[in-house]
């Protein structure tokens, strides 16, 4: 484009003038004078046009530069120009757009509702800023943010439109992705366990006649003994891979990962092939998956059902699937089962120990409460008490949480149970304030049962007023499929309200589940508990010490201390120290104790009597080298 030579300049025709009289005027001394002017005017006009040039040069280069695309149009919104950044958006080349009307190239997503609404504050304010779908060349559409201006000439009439605008697909499916967390397994990718319930009755709903789902759990044989031989980071591959070609072969149905080793597929279907499709799926899997040189052959064990003739309803059929999945186990390794209604009767003793479970809950005798001690790595002194469920049956001896708590929670009795900790927590702490004992604050693990069959709440403020205990002194953990449980509805106002009254609020086995920092932001927490995955293989793994780091920095920056969960040597409680971990608790400083260990620990330190008053928790604690 060039410069065009502004003539409204009055040197400019004063020079034009002189030069015409430098030729006619007879006096030399005028000519010479006039012959002067006529180069200072033309001198002055050369610079006019080497500075617009100039002007000009920039302008083009800056539309260059920017990031963001330019479209110039003319007054009926026909492409004049366009920029680089254009190009490279929309793919689209400078001539293959000139001349073409501006709204060709929006995707056909906008009604003419939105079109007419644009043009109306176009023309009254002269600007419209907002977000719009435009299509590239190569057939995709993408979101972008644009801004339009128009240009007016002296008179006011609109000559051109100027459109500034911005790719934001990457930043849209940010939010996509965050949106996303809770549905999907991070690690596969794949529908994680809530979402597998939300698919299967969607599926269910959507049955045809004629048509029926099948569908497997499938759980992979020791898969525990790979991860521990081969390390985490080859099982987690593993996984993927796994789910990959699990997915591959069931193209069209359903697959998702339940967590740990255990997988999910559905698919829809008219064929009366049960048994076969099944042993399929084992076949194709059972083919070696080729790891870092290690050729893995698995054995997998697989529970079946079919709706409608297993049942109808999606509870219903996890139920029966998970029935068929253990039963299966018990019948050893690399077995395949369907459902049967005889399950429900294999399951007895089971549901003995759920009967026995109930019993106890109402007698109370066989549950008791240990606490791990949690201690401050800056002088090692006590920071506070995990309590511990534990359940000693009369004829099985010391039952482990792991195992009767989703039993709890499967058959309805984890409220009752949470309650029962909650009152015998707050009860203990009690106690221990006559005896003198150090006061600590004590945190009890919450599940996610507990936020949506029981009433949390209530149980939490009767058990603090019936012992005269403050809030702040019993923390609450939750782990992060608790927090994202959706029959749980959105907790965060509820954890919110329960910090409002005192409580402190951690959460539990971080990193195992579907943490991200975004939604971390949103959650109203004190806390972290650093998953003892994490610390096992410390200071040595450095994928491992890098996460650490990164956790112990996002939670400074979130104003969140953590608590090292597993600590089980010296090498380890170290590296924590020096990388800025604030609390520690594991095995190296202490087991879950029993409250008479624990009481005669704090005796024997003989740092409080029976009826003195508590003696500062700082001096108590003493770790085991
Ligand atoms: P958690 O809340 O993450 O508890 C920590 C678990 O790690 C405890 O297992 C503890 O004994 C174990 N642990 C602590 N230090 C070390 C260590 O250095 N090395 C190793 N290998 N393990 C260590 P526990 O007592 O078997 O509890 C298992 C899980 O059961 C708990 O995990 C918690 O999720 C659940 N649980 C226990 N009591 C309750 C309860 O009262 N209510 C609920 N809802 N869940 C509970
Ligand atoms: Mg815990
Ligand atoms: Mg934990």
């Amino acid at each position: 484009m060039w410069p065009v030579l502004s003539l409204n300049r009055p040197l400019l025709w004063l020079a034009l003038a002189a030069a015409s009289a430098s030729v006619w005027l007879p006096d030399l001394g005028l000519r010479l004078a006039a012959v002067l002017i006529a180069a200072t005017g033309l001198w002055d006009a050369w610079r006019q046009v080497r500075l617009e040039r100039l002007r000009s040069r920039l302008g083009q280069e800056a539309l260059t530069v920017t990031e963001e695309g330019v479209i110039v149009t003319d007054a009926a919104n026909r492409i004049l120009a366009v920029n680089p950044a254009f190009t490279q958006i929309t793919g689209y080349e400078q001539a293959e757009v000139q001349g073409l009307n501006a709204a060709s190239l929006a995707a056909p997503r906008h009604d003419s509702a939105f079109f007419e609404r644009y043009w109306q504050t176009l023309q009254s304010t002269g600007r419209w800023e907002g977000e719009i779908w435009n299509r590239r060349k190569q057939g995709d559409e993408y979101p972008e943010w644009l801004k339009v201006r128009a240009v007016s000439d002296e008179s006011g009439r609109v000559r051109h439109y100027v459109c500034l605008f911005s790719d934001i697909s990457l930043r849209k499916a940010r939010e996509r992705d965050l949106r996303r967390i809770g549905f999907e397994d991070p690690l596969t990718g794949l529908p994680n366990r809530r979402r597998l319930h939300d698919l299967l009755t969607s599926r269910l709903r959507h049955l045809q006649a004629g048509e029926s789902l099948d569908m497997a759990m499938l759980d992979i044989d020791g898969f525990k003994e790979i991860n521990d031989g081969l390390g985490v980071e080859l099982g987690d591959r593993l996984l993927a891979r796994f789910g990959e070609r699990l997915a591959r072969q069931v193209a069209g149905g359903v697959v998702g990962r339940l967590g740990g080793d255990e997988f999910l597929v559905i698919r829809t279907t008219t064929f009366d092939d049960h048994e076969q499709w099944v042993a399929g799926l084992q076949a194709h899997l059972g083919e070696p998956f080729e790891l870092d040189g290690h050729s893995l052959r698995l054995g997998l064990t697989v529970g079946s059902c079919r709706a409608p003739e297993d049942g109808r309803e999606s509870g219903v059929l996890f139920q029966r699937l998970e029935s068929a999945l253990y039963a299966a186990k018990r019948n050893g390794r690399n077995h395949c089962l369907r459902f049967r209604p005889s399950l429900d009767v294999q399951e007895a003793p089971r549901l003995a120990l759920v009967n026995e479970l109930r019993n106890a809950l109402a007698t109370g005798g066989q549950l008791e409460l240990h606490y791990q001690p949690q201690y401050r790595l800056a002088d090692d002194g006590l920071a506070g008490l995990e309590a511990l469920l534990r359940w000693r049956h009369p004829r099985d001896g010391m039952i482990s949480p792991g195992e009767f708590i989703p039993l709890a929670e499967r058959h309805g009795l984890m409220a009752a149970l949470g309650n029962w900790v909650i009152d015998h927590a707050l009860a203990q702490m009690a106690h221990w304030r006559r005896q003198g004992m150090p006061e600590v604050p004590v945190w009890i693990n919450i599940s996610a049962m507990q936020l949506f069959q029981g009433d949390l709440e209530a149980a939490l403020a009767a058990g603090l007023a019936r012992h005269q205990v403050s809030a702040r002194r019993l923390g609450l953990e939750l782990t992060e499929s608790v927090l994202l449980d959706e029959r749980a509805g959105d907790v965060a106002p509820r954890l919110e309200a329960l910090r409002e009254r005192g409580h402190p609020v951690a959460i539990d086995d971080f990193g195992t589940g579907y943490s991200s920092l975004g939604y971390l932001k949103h959650l109203p927490l004190d806390k972290l508990k650093l998953d003892r995955a994490f610390v096992r293989a410390l200071p040595d793994d450095r994928a491992d010490a890098a996460i650490v780091d990164a956790v112990l920095a996002m939670a400074r920056g979130l104003a969140l201390e953590v608590v090292a969960e597993g600590v089980e040597t010296a090498a380890q409680r170290d590296f924590l120290r020096a990388v800025g971990c604030e609390l520690v608790q594991g095995f190296f400083y202490d087991r879950p104790l029993t409250v008479e260990a624990l009481e005669a620990r704090w005796r024997e330190q003989a740092l409080v009597g029976v009826s003195e008053t508590a003696s500062s928790a700082e001096s108590l604690a003493q770790p085991q080298a």
